[in-house]
């Protein structure tokens, strides 16, 4: 692989369900020589997670601690097959970058059809940058569709290390090698994400990184290598 240079998808102990700092959290990023690091905790369809509140006062947080560059974000549920978003308006707009997700505590998965049309509608969404994880069977996704949607409205799909090891969803490697092939053949990027919830985790793509690997992925098609272009997608 490589060398990692972004890694935006972490928590911290703001979510609820993460075991690190903020602080602690940017000193193990820049440690492993990450130049952009993004922090997104979830929005409040996860239970325990921060209040709204907390993306509010972000602006309080320097950006370039320990020299990274470093990104704020959330991740907000995908709440209904209408791709509504479960944070307001006044708080997305403190944030750096949003990822939006479908996460099984909030949401109903529905049919093939159902599920697509809510991701595609958080697709269009003009807030969101990058989409977690769309790659749990039990929520069934047209691919094909998924990312001709995210090359038209420049929105990147995540290849989560973190749902690779996670035993409830299901199909999730078969997924994965859908979104890549598909990303291949529209020739449009995707990014790894950790989903770090503790700093040992942060760029650890022990599960994905060798699926990538395994299908021939042109590098010019993984965002955690080009930092610039990267950007591209979270300026919007
Ligand atoms: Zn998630």
């Amino acid at each position: 692989m490589n060398k990692i240079l972004a890694d935006m998808h972490t928590h911290t102990i703001a979510s609820g369900h993460a075991y690190a700092t903020l602080t602690e959290m940017c000193k193990e990023a820049a440690n492993k020589g990450l130049e952009i690091y993004g922090i997104t905790e979830h929005s409040s369809g996860i239970p325990g997670t921060c209040a709204d509140l907390y993306f509010k006062n972000l602006g309080v947080v320097p950006r370039d601690l320990f020299g990274l560059d470093l990104r704020l974000g959330a991740e907000i549920n995908i709440i209904d097959y209408n791709g509504t978003l479960d944070l307001g308006q006044e708080y997305i707009d403190r944030l750096d970058f949003v990822i939006a997700g479908i996460h099984s505590v909030c949401y109903k998965f529905g049919s093939k059809e159902e599920n697509t049309a809510a991701i595609i509608n958080a697709i269009k969404n003009p807030n969101v940058n990058i989409i977690s994880h769309p790659d749990d069977g039990r929520c069934p996704l047209d691919y094909e569709a998924l990312v001709q949607a995210a090359k038209e409205y420049h929105v990147l799909l995540e290849i989560n290390n973190n749902a690779l090891r996670d035993k409830n969803r299901k199909n999730v490697k078969e997924n994965q090698k859908l979104i890549i092939e598909n990303c291949k053949k529209y020739n449009h990027p995707f990014i790894m994400g950790s989903d770090a919830h503790f700093t040992t985790d942060i760029a650890n793509y022990d599960h994905c990184g060798p699926l990538v690997e395994s299908m021939n992925v042109d590098n010019e098609l993984i965002m955690n290598y080009y930092p610039d272009r990267l950007m591209e997608f979270l300026r919007k």
